[in-house]
């Protein structure tokens, strides 16, 4: 189902669809849970749909177009097996410059179906240096008819060049429509990492996640956490999936069920912390994150001890605090 908050963007974008002039490449920005993917997988689906009557002089009764969902577009894409589009698999820590060279061949094919070829990189902000200069070559030349969709949660971490090729989207829901939204879906991160990282990751996840809460609950311990997390550079982005579940259940929003069988003790520890500890947990990981980008191995890896660090003098204070 469609976020509210994304019709303002399906408005503008269905009014580009209505005129054939959508961009050849965007880039979607947002938070978790802002409905990124949503909105792409929308706007793929128009593009596909083999009904979608916006090049015709189709009126279309409503200001949001959809697609047909029983055409043989429609209906490859449903089941994910549409050859004219590609989601690019970013199960990995990073994506390299094999997985971009993987779209440009796609896009050098003609489309099977005669009609648009698209591409969806999701976790765009992840491209190694040599993947964003190979992705920069394919939206310097693109192809007719094709469209790529960046998604990001930090369009900052995304080269100059490759932004100013792109039409920018930026989805902003207020914290209150998100919360409500989670409340509703009871959609835990764990389980959409779960989803996402298919590729027998989630093994690694669960070791990752266990290994964060507990380190949380007893921030004097935070070896293996952080042999964890300079061997999985990864794990930094998990970091704030696991920081957001831990404000859902704090918060009374998320059951600890079997799927994320935490230790009740350390849950119980967990309680302790406000939403403001948290918070300021979050906020030293996202500084961290940014300081990463630039960096090389070595210096990363001061980094991540530098954070735990940090986070250890921090929670030890908030622990402190008799509540
Ligand atoms: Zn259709």
């Amino acid at each position: 189902m469609m976020h509210k908050w994304l019709n303002e963007q399906q408005r503008s974008l269905s009014s580009l669809l209505k005129q054939n002039r959508v961009p050849h490449a965007f880039i979607i920005s947002g938070a978790d849970g802002t409905g990124k993917l949503l909105l792409a997988q929308w706007l793929i689906g128009i593009l596909a749909c083999e009904k979608n009557g916006f090049q015709e002089d189709n009126v279309y009764p409503n200001e949001i177009l959809q697609q047909c969902g029983e055409c043989k577009s429609c209906q490859l894409l449903k089941g994910h097996g549409h050859p004219d589009h590609l989601v690019v698999d970013t199960s990995g820590n990073s994506i390299g410059v094999d997985q971009i060279r993987q779209v440009t061949t796609f896009f050098e094919k003609t489309a099977l179906l005669g009609r648009n070829q698209s591409a969806i990189i999701e976790a765009a902000d992840t491209m190694t240096e040599s993947a964003a200069n190979a992705l920069l070559k394919t939206l310097e030349e693109p192809t007719a008819n094709s469209h790529i969709i960046l998604l990001t949660t930090e369009i900052s971490r995304l080269l100059p060049t490759i932004i100013s090729r792109c039409r920018q989207i930026s989805i902003r829901a207020t914290d209150q429509e998100l919360n409500n939204n989670i409340a509703i879906n009871y959609v835990t991160t764990f389980a959409s990492l779960k989803t996402e990282n298919v590729n027998g990751d989630t093994a690694l996840l669960n070791e990752f996640m266990l290994l964060f809460y507990q380190f949380l609950a007893n921030p004097e311990e935070r070896s293996r956490l952080l042999l964890f997390m300079q061997t999985h550079t990864q794990s930094l982005n998990w970091c704030e999936g696991l920081i957001a579940d831990l404000m859902r259940y704090n918060q009374g929003w998320l059951n600890n069920n079997e799927n994320t069988a935490i230790d009740q003790q350390i849950l119980a520890r967990l309680q302790h912390l406000t939403h403001d500890d948290i918070w300021q947990v979050q906020l030293l990981i996202s500084a961290c994150k940014k300081q990463i980008l630039l960096l090389t191995q070595a210096n990363r890896n001061f980094q991540i001890e530098k954070l735990l660090a940090q986070m250890t003098f921090y929670l030890i204070q908030a622990y402190a605090v008799d509540r």
